[in-house]
């Protein structure tokens, strides 16, 4: 007697696709094009945290860290939050550290959400959040952005709040729209917040890479704030290390207790040698962060002055490292088929927008470029570029 076959994908699995960011990545190298679709950047970190990493091997810091993180890592990270951020966090009960801030956002969610929680989540958004809520058996809430500026409607967000909402998701700045969420917008969520009692999951990934002066404003140094505040972030942005995989989460006590024990039984740490080196990162001067921001300023630069010379309209970012831009003037029936038509003839592979969306339809006209690269790659990438003028 032969047994009926069971289903066995789980129903969570078969809610979400693979990521499309990853994907563009892999066919970007099988056609030999410019990658500017995943976020990551193709110039090396600080020497002096490759010495660092190396140092720590050396030293034989080869074993399990502390599951929740090493101890001169965790009172690193709160030396560096106290001078930028202005928060008083303590290294022993308020940080987990983590395997990215991937890694991290499943944990927070995995910690605190149960069946029948709603999280809002703004859309276009980094496509991770809505797959990180299903595998915590939640339910996402999108609410829009509309472009150029990526605003919310107030109406439409006072609406989504309700008995089951647990938690919203702020990105600022924002992937993929470089939008940095103003301090009128995070107060307005800070009242909604309180009003429900709900919790807000912050990414701040990108805090150092700003343009044109703009602040980034922590959503935990509002007031009131910083209790209902999980605060995510990591090395892999601000120090150009994504291969690291080293994240960390600040929350409070009692919801730290809870992220620390999800955590430990997903990967029970992060690479130790890495977290070591990350002391070293969290210790650079102020200088390190304002030539950070400057060099990214002038790659920002670079790349609206190649989308402008080739013809893309675009929103201008105001932090993050990317550009979204509208691609309706090209004539493609949609987003996929002209990334596909840039990665495969042109030689330049982007992120097809839909990808950021819940409904594939809103993301049609649109396409992310990743400008965190060399001024080579970028020149090699407008080159390429230039041959879609024909086309318009
Ligand atoms: N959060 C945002 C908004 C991102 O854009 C990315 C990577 O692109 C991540 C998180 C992933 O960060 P990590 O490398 O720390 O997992």
């Amino acid at each position: 007697m032969t047994a009926t076959q069971k289903q066995r994908i789980s129903d969570k699995a078969n809610q979400f696709t693979e990521s499309v960011i990853r994907e563009m990545t892999r066919v970007a190298l099988q056609y030999g094009a410019v990658n500017l679709a995943q976020g990551f950047p193709d110039f090396p970190c600080p020497p002096e945290l490759k010495r660092a990493a190396c140092e720590a091997i050396e030293q034989d810091i080869n074993q399990y860290a502390i599951t929740w993180g090493d101890k001169a890592f965790r009172h690193a990270i709160a030396d560096k939050v106290k001078w930028y951020l202005g928060l008083n966090i303590d290294p022993e009960r308020q940080i987990t550290v983590t395997c990215g801030s991937t890694e991290a956002m499943a944990a927070v969610m995995l910690a605190t959400l149960n069946p029948g929680d709603e999280v809002i989540i703004f859309e276009p958004y980094y496509e991770n959040y809505g797959p990180d809520v299903i595998l915590a058996s939640a339910t996402p809430r999108y609410i829009s952005l509309h472009p150029p500026e990526w605003t919310f409607d107030e109406a439409e967000l006072r609406q989504a709040f309700n008995e089951r909402t647990k938690a919203i998701i702020i990105n600022t700045p924002h992937n993929p729209t470089g939008k940095v969420f103003t301090r009128e917008e995070l107060n307005l969520i800070a009242e909604l917040c309180q009003k429900w009692d709900v919790l807000v999951f912050t990414d701040e990934i990108y805090e150092h890479i700003l343009y044109d002066e703009t602040p980034h404003i922590a959503m935990a140094t509002l007031p009131g704030m910083e209790e209902r505040t999980v605060t995510i972030n990591g090395l892999s942005k601000t120090y150009s290390v994504t291969g690291w995989r080293v994240g960390y989460i600040l929350s409070n006590p009692e919801l730290t207790g809870a992220i620390r024990k999800v955590h430990d039984f997903l990967t029970v740490g992060a690479p130790a040698p890495l977290q070591r080196a990350g002391v070293v990162a969290m210790q650079l001067p102020i200088t390190y962060y304002q030539e950070l921001a400057k060099r990214y300023q002038q790659k920002r630069n670079d790349i609206l002055q190649i989308l402008d010379r080739v013809g893309i309209p675009y929103s201008i970012p105001k932090g993050a490292y990317y550009v979204f831009a509208d691609i309706s003037s090209f004539g493609y029936k949609n987003d996929v088929e002209f990334a596909t038509y840039l990665t495969k003839e042109i030689g330049v592979a982007v992120v097809p927008g839909s990808g950021f969306f819940s409904q594939s339809e809103a993301g049609k006209k649109f396409i992310r470029f990743c400008f965190s690269k060399k001024p080579e790659t970028l020149a090699k990438a407008e080159e390429r570029l230039l041959k879609l003028q024909s086309n318009l």
